[in-house]
């Protein structure tokens, strides 16, 4: 069988929001193509429409034009073959449920017989570290934990692409680098394609091997950089090396420029 050279595609998305005010152009141009493997991160000041491009990529909200497939199929409503995380973890567990429950859940509605879902839970619950709060229930846990617990559920449904919305914007500075460190060695360990979407520039670079910059609304690609560190990557050492610096101030300066280009004064 051939190998296939792209899995999700994005090809001159657009979209206009209407309001009660008038139209809102979110997207003004998007393109852009995931390869199966990879780990992109997608950067870009708030309000230039990450949001709504992933809504869009995730079947949640219909593009005004153009299209998002997903390995050659057309998405028009959330793919089974991904995986969201969402910021919000508190808002994405079950609190009624124990860990283990709220991991398995979606390989209950997907039919998986039971031996199974209870091998894939525990391996998934395992690569995070949470082997020992099997039985506990989410809110006995720290933001932290209840962000791994969400991680562990999307990789045991053991999905073709990984989205992620910010999803370490609300715990503390510590806890972010871990779980940095967590989804490096998740996408190592697993092999899945990652799709991650942030505002912190930092973040992107350290956790990318390729980095999308967006534009301000109406939003397009303003850059497709590569990331040229080294595999091997640790919160110290990868971070103080003299490239990671010039990558983030690059990357800075982009999106600094995007913001002049938004607030510049129109001809
Ligand atoms: P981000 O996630 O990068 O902060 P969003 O996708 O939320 O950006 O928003 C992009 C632009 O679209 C913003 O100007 C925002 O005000 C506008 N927008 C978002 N959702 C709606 C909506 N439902 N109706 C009208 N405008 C919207």
């Amino acid at each position: 069988m051939a190998e296939r050279s792209v899995l999700l595609s994005v090809q001159d998305l657009k979209k206009t929001y209407v309001s009660a005010t008038g139209p809102v152009e979110a997207i003004g141009s998007i393109t852009f193509d995931v390869r199966p493997g990879e780990l992109v991160c997608i950067v870009g000041p708030s309000g230039c429409g990450k949001t709504t491009l992933l809504k869009c990529l995730s079947g949640l909200l219909a593009p005004t034009a153009g299209s998002v497939t997903l390995d050659g199929a057309p998405v028009t409503e959330p793919p089974r073959t991904m995986a969201v995380v969402f910021q919000e973890y508190g808002r994405s567990l079950y609190p009624w449920l124990t860990v283990r429950d709220n991991v398995a859940l979606p390989l209950r509605a997907r039919g998986v017989p039971r031996a199974e879902r209870t091998t894939a839970v525990e391996r998934a619950l395992e690569e995070v570290g949470l082997s020992q709060v099997l039985h506990k229930y989410p809110w006995q846990l720290s933001g932290g934990m209840q962000q791994r617990v969400a991680i562990a559920r999307a990789v045991a449904y053991q999905p073709e692409i990984l989205v992620m919305d910010e999803p370490f914007a609300a715990v503390d500075a510590q806890t972010r680098a871990d779980l940095e460190d967590l989804v490096r060695r998740v996408w190592q360990d697993l092999g899945v394609t990652v799709l991650f979407v942030t505002h912190d520039i930092d973040e992107s670079v350290y956790l990318g091997e390729r980095v999308l910059v967006l534009s301000s609304s109406p939003t397009f690609v303003q850059e497709d950089l590569a990331i040229d560190l080294p595999a091997q990557r640790d919160q110290l050492s990868t971070r103080a090396l003299p490239r990671f610096t010039e990558l983030r101030t690059h990357v800075y300066e982009q999106i600094q420029r995007a913001k002049r280009a938004e607030t510049a004064p129109t001809p």
